[in-house]
């Protein structure tokens, strides 16, 4: 490795599931403001829907959600009447009854949710909105805590698509994360969701945590592999303990080195296209014959908050504390205080603290930094071209983009520009370059590998 890629691979830089990132949104983007872009929606288009459920019944060191440990079922209880809430005042709020064509269930672990008012709230959606026959409604899994009575619950609700949370399977790193979650759990749950008639399997693997190895890597996708997911999910573990406190539980000199990292996915993504897997924009995997595979081939991949995605929806509405929304308009943040969001939800208040509008400028980098972080290439013609200017718009970062020519890790040939095979790790580190907010020194991200 030369210097040079030693320092990008270093260097911070956000993940990119949105430009501008989340850090850069402001308190000038208000519930009022939200609502006026609601109105504006066309209800032609169908929309994609994101709830969060901040709540877990024990900490992951490794966490970086918004999420609470909670042992008893009254806030949970508060908090499942509040997300009925901002249903109801979304659906009021539109001009007319939209279809959806994606749900997304995340958290926190949603399942924390009783059956019955996961139920409740899956029915009332689908009162005020028209459920797309082709839907993918899905929900992320924390393994050890659903049993077989709440899968067939979630799937009698019409559920499609579990993600399970699975990280890596020695259980030496599984004590280091805070997280013991045996093979054979993992195996259980994930033929109990099968039996249930929920096809559709993610696995959500890591690298980079404590006291991991190639070899724990290695192993964990070989399991993974016997459990025949669709989707496998390879995030590096991000250590922000200035950010999140219980990641100051992982000691700094456990955690593989930059070099390490780089190993441990290098071996991982080689071990997975090997079985047979797609590699997918940055971290994703998928079976030849899964729609996320299809939407790379087709050139509809697409970049939410929730990492890629087969949605092409123009508009995703975040519900829930600190949960984020993605419209024509701009993106809203909600608040990310649980307290405060049931207060304003219950006072029929749109609970958004934070946002941004979109300029022209904001939406032609967004569209650059997605096709490369999807595509992993781009053409700068065809891009500005969209906006009424030229390639010349890109000067000064074309001349930034050099150094990554020079290094092997992308290619320019006129106006396209490709990240090499050697490059895909670094991609984040390439869209940084269109980055404007990024040097305004608002945020702290995490490594670039
Ligand atoms: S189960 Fe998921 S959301 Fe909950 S603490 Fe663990 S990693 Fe975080």
């Amino acid at each position: 490795m030369t210097k040079a890629i030693g320092e990008l691979i270093s260097k911070s830089v956000p993940r990119y599931t949105s430009y501008p990132t989340a850090p850069h949104f402001s308190p000038n983007v208000t519930g009022q403001i939200y609502k006026s872009w609601l109105q504006a929606l066309d209800p032609q288009k169908p929309l994609s829907l994101y709830i969060h459920v901040p709540f877990c019944h024990k900490m992951c060191w490794y966490c970086g959600c918004h999420t609470k440990v909670v042992a008893r079922y009254d806030p949970i209880s508060k908090y499942a009447k509040a997300l009925r809430a901002e249903i109801k005042m979304l659906a009021d709020a539109l001009p007319g009854k939209f279809k959806v064509s994606h749900i997304h269930w995340g958290g926190g672990t949603p399942t924390m949710l009783s059956a019955a008012d996961f139920s409740e709230i899956m029915g009332l959606i689908k009162d005020l909105f028209l459920i797309t026959e082709e839907a993918e409604l899905a929900v992320e899994i924390d393994p050890r805590t659903v049993d077989v009575q709440k899968i067939k619950a979630l799937a009698a609700s019409g559920i499609n698509r579990a993600s399970l949370g699975v990280q890596d399977f020695n259980p030496k790193v599984q004590e280091a994360i805070n997280r013991v979650q045996p093979y054979e759990l993992t195996k259980e749950v994930t033929e109990n969701f099968r039996a249930a008639g929920i096809e559709n399997i993610n696995f959500d693997l890591m690298y980079g945590l404590p006291q991991q190895t190639v070899s724990d890597v290695l192993n964990t996708v070989d399991l993974s592999h016997k459990l025949r997911p669709d989707r496998i999910a390879l995030f590096g573990y991000a250590h922000v303990p200035w950010m999140k406190s219980h990641m100051k539980m992982i000691r700094d000199e456990e955690l593989p080195d930059s070099d390490a990292r780089l190993q441990q996915t290098a071996a991982a993504a080689a071990r997975l296209l090997a079985l047979g897997y797609r590699q997918i924009g940055l971290d994703h995997f998928a079976r030849v014959d899964d729609t996320l595979a299809a939407a790379l081939e087709g050139g509809t991949l697409n970049r939410n908050f929730q990492g890629y995605t087969t949605d092409t929806a123009e508009a995703l509405l975040g519900i829930g504390a600190s949960s984020i929304g993605r419209l024509p308009q701009g993106y809203v943040q909600n608040v990310v205080s649980m307290r405060s969001y049931e207060d304003d939800v219950l006072a029929g208040h749109f609970p958004v603290v934070k946002g941004v509008r979109l300029s022209d400028d904001d939406r032609l980098r967004g569209l650059i930094i997605e096709r490369l972080m999807c595509n992993l290439k781009v053409d700068l013609d065809a891009a500005t071209r969209q906006f009424g200017v030229d390639c010349s718009y890109f000067s000064d970062e074309m001349n930034n983009l050099q150094a990554f020519e020079k290094e092997g890790i992308i290619s320019i040939d006129g106006s396209h520009i490709a990240v090499q095979p050697a490059g895909r790790m670094l991609v984040r580190a390439v869209c940084a370059v269109f980055d404007v907010y990024l040097n305004q020194g608002l945020a702290q991200h995490s490594k670039a590998v």
